[in-house]
């Protein structure tokens, strides 16, 4: 089955371009979905959080203080590492075992900070949604209540949109409208259904 991994910069269209995908019976392996079940209440990665970080970062029901955790990693690099070292490779083992449930021509796996958590070798082929920050920034604004200031800081924190795509297999424009979104979505699906080998 071919493994394409489909990442871009906050607010760049990947859950709009994942549900083109989807609609046309393509499955679909979220990363971040499988991140917030990795942590749920009960769940071993969240007591090492809680060993890691102190009960803080946990609140009064069990669950994951995200607030106080996203808090907590922007300013400290370190604890940022922390993090990573105990969510990363449970992340990696989980879209593994999902791929190994599949049975498709290909499949689309989202995996929003790609490059940055070097995930990489789980895709065979890198798909990149695209559009300009500056309508990165409107489209968050809109959807999130966030402050240009703050979704800067966000774009800021991940690789830049040049070198993204510099990595890139195939790129979907999400600068147009969305009609123009689905036919970039047909095409690539007759690619990969062309260049899959079951
Ligand atoms: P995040 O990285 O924050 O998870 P994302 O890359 O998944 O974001 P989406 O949630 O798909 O991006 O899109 C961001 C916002 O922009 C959403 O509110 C979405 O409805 C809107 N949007 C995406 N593509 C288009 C488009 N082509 N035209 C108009 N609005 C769009």
């Amino acid at each position: 089955m071919l493994k394409i991994g489909l990442t871009g910069g906050i607010g760049s269209g990947k859950t709009t371009v994942t549900q083109l995908f989807a609609a046309l019976n393509v499955p679909i392996i979220d990363a971040d979905e499988l991140a917030h079940q990795l942590v749920a209440v009960g769940q071993p990665a969240l007591k090492r959080i809680q060993t890691e970080f102190g009960a803080a970062v946990i609140n009064a029901d069990g669950s994951l203080n995200r607030k106080e955790m996203r808090e907590r990693i922007f300013s400290d690099a370190a604890a940022k590492n922390t993090l990573e070292v105990i969510l990363h490779p449970l992340i990696y083992a989980a879209i593994q075992a999902k791929i190994n449930q599949l049975t498709a021509a290909y499949c689309i796996i989202c995996v929003p900070l790609l490059f940055e958590t070097q995930m990489t070798a789980i895709a065979d082929r890198i798909l990149i949604i695209d559009c300009p920050v500056g309508q990165q920034i409107e489209r968050v604004k809109l959807r999130d209540q966030l402050t240009r200031e703050k979704i800067q800081a966000i774009i800021d924190s991940q690789i830049s949109r040049e070198n993204r795509l510099s990595k890139a297999d195939d790129i979907i424009n999400n600068s147009a409208t969305d009609a123009d979104l689905g036919q970039q979505v047909k095409a690539l699906h007759h690619l990969y259904i062309s260049l899959s080998t079951l």
